[in-house]
């Protein structure tokens, strides 16, 4: 039976989001969208003690933000809800009543102190962990070793209990994974997961199999990371609902930085973002900066979170989310990690800054200037400064330096540069220029350029002994684009203000 192609992100609402966690989502649309299916956003939030407020709505900023946007959500709605698994909690605990009905389940009443003395008793040297599982279950106190009428007594009692997976012993469970294909695991070293918790609320392990059973989800792709829980999820799936109704399983790479597994902690050491946007923790304040704030377009974005662990199998490196989703293929994902590099990122940025016409971040790059109290009176000219300084630019924040001087004059030149060659000559080179510059009827880069050239020669100094003096002039530093062009662009005045007032100071 061929059934329709649904896909769904899980997040957990807990933090940032990571830029695996938008991985994740881009393969899941990626593949969604080129199936022509759905592509799904469930919020599992059924562990309440990590639940962090403006967690799930900075999820939806990030996915908005990406061009993410799920067909079926919280936020967008569709024909499977509640997509928030706090509110579907009254129906899991008919399917963990329906696992200890059919003996794969069962009720443990034990205490956290039992629980704590079990973990003491039974370390052995070979053993440092034990786990509540079939070598231990016997020991412990529920409706497996407990008589019937107790069992009844201390339900109708109300007592703490939760439900346990009863996970059978000595039998292979394998899966085939979409990445990984054949994977196989012992039972035996797979604990009795808890299934409801006393409070209730199912686990992760029960909420996610009866949510991608009703959610009529035909492909599940998550990180790695989840790969360990997977023979108690495909338990699940055996005694609900049937193997044959498991959707494909693809856990992807994970994504590896300068010392394994990228971590939050990563980015801080080494200054790169690891979430996609700002993310500010609610009890530490601590404010953490993602790759939107850090200047990267979000076609970039995507584009190297793409080629982090899939490759096209060509040379091709630039792709659209078009192209992606017209390329994908989850066989071309690779089962080993991917390694991130924040060079390589940057060059992805660069290369998108350099593709994208300018008016598709001309906001953004707006706000850098107006943040900073530039005032951009004039748009057709502020688009032009883009168009002349974008191929120098990394990150949208670059925009900045490399154009303010087109709007106001250098607080300080880098006159260091000029001094060691700096003379008399050179003054009143720039002295007679000043006339020169005045005298030019209608300002435009030809004009300059060539009464720049002519009185040059005229007192046989090299032009290329004056141009770097002229940039200092104008810029304040050795960059930017041609000289004669800056001049132009900033205008008459403004160009001979500038020279004027950088005289004395090289030749202080
Ligand atoms: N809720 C899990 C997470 O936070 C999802 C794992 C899955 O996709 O099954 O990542």
């Amino acid at each position: 039976m061929s059934k329709k192609i649904r896909v769904r992100f899980a997040p957990s609402p807990t933090g940032g989001l990571h830029l695996g966690g938008v991985r994740t989502v881009l393969y899941n649309y990626l593949f969604a969208k080129k199936h022509g299916g759905e592509f799904i956003v469930r919020i599992e939030d059924t562990d309440q003690t990590r639940f962090v407020e403006g967690a799930e709505q900075y999820i939806f900023d990030c996915l908005a933000w990406c061009g993410l946007q799920p067909d079926e959500s919280p936020l967008h709605g569709g024909a499977y809800g509640p997509y928030r698994q706090s509110e579907r909690k009254p129906m899991y605990k008919e399917y963990a009543e329906k696992l200890i009905a059919n003996g794969h389940a069962y009720y443990a009443f034990d205490t956290p102190e039992e629980l704590e003395a079990m973990r003491k008793d039974y370390k052995t040297a070979e053993n440092p962990a034990p786990q509540y599982d079939g070598s231990i279950r016997m020991k412990m106190r529920n409706s497996l070793t407990l008589p019937a009428t107790e069992v009844e007594k201390l339900l109708a009692m109300e007592t703490r209990y939760v439900i346990r997976i009863k996970v059978p012993q000595n039998e292979t469970i394998s899966f085939n994974d979409l990445i990984h294909h054949e994977v196989s695991f012992d039972s035996n070293v797979v604990d009795d997961k808890v299934l409801l918790k006393a409070d209730g609320m199912p686990t992760y392990h029960l909420a996610v199999v009866v949510d991608d059973y009703l959610m009529k989800i035909s492909h599940a792709f998550r990180g790695e990371e989840w790969l360990s829980s997977a023979p108690v999820h495909i338990l699940l799936w055996k005694y609900l609902f049937g193997l044959d109704q498991m959707p494909q399983w693809a856990h992807l790479p994970l994504i590896l930085g300068p010392s394994g597994k990228l971590s939050k902690r990563d980015g801080a050491k080494f200054g790169f973002p690891v979430y996609a946007m700002n993310w500010t923790d609610a009890k530490s304040k601590e404010l953490t900066e993602g790759f939107k704030e850090k200047g990267f377009l979000p076609e970039a974005f995507i584009n190297l979170l793409a080629m982090l662990g899939w490759n096209s199998g060509t040379e091709k490196e630039l792709f659209s989310i078009e192209e992606l989703i017209e390329n994908f293929s989850i066989e071309r994902v690779h089962k080993s990690g991917a390694k991130f590099d924040f060079e390589k990122a940057k060059w992805f940025n660069q290369e998108w800054i350099k593709k994208l016409p300018v008016s598709n971040y001309e906001s953004i790059v707006k706000k850098c200037f107006t943040d900073k109290d530039v005032k951009i009176e004039n748009d057709e000219y502020f688009i032009n400064i883009l168009e002349l300084v974008k191929d120098r630019c990394t990150l949208l924040t670059d925009f900045y330096d490399q154009g303010v001087y087109f709007f106001k004059a250098p607080i300080q030149l880098d006159s260091e540069a000029v001094k060691s060659k700096w003379n008399n000559e050179k003054t009143d080179f720039f002295q007679d220029y000043i006339d020169k510059l005045n005298a030019i009827p209608t300002w435009n880069t030809a004009e300059i350029e060539e009464a720049f050239k002519h009185l040059a020669i005229e007192k046989s100094i090299k032009p290329g002994e004056l141009q770097l003096p002229m940039r200092i002039m104008l810029v304040g530093g050795k960059f930017g684009p041609a000289v004669f062009e800056i001049a132009c662009k900033i205008g008459q005045e403004e160009t001979i203000n500038r020279i004027k007032k950088a005289l004395p100071i090289f030749n202080a």
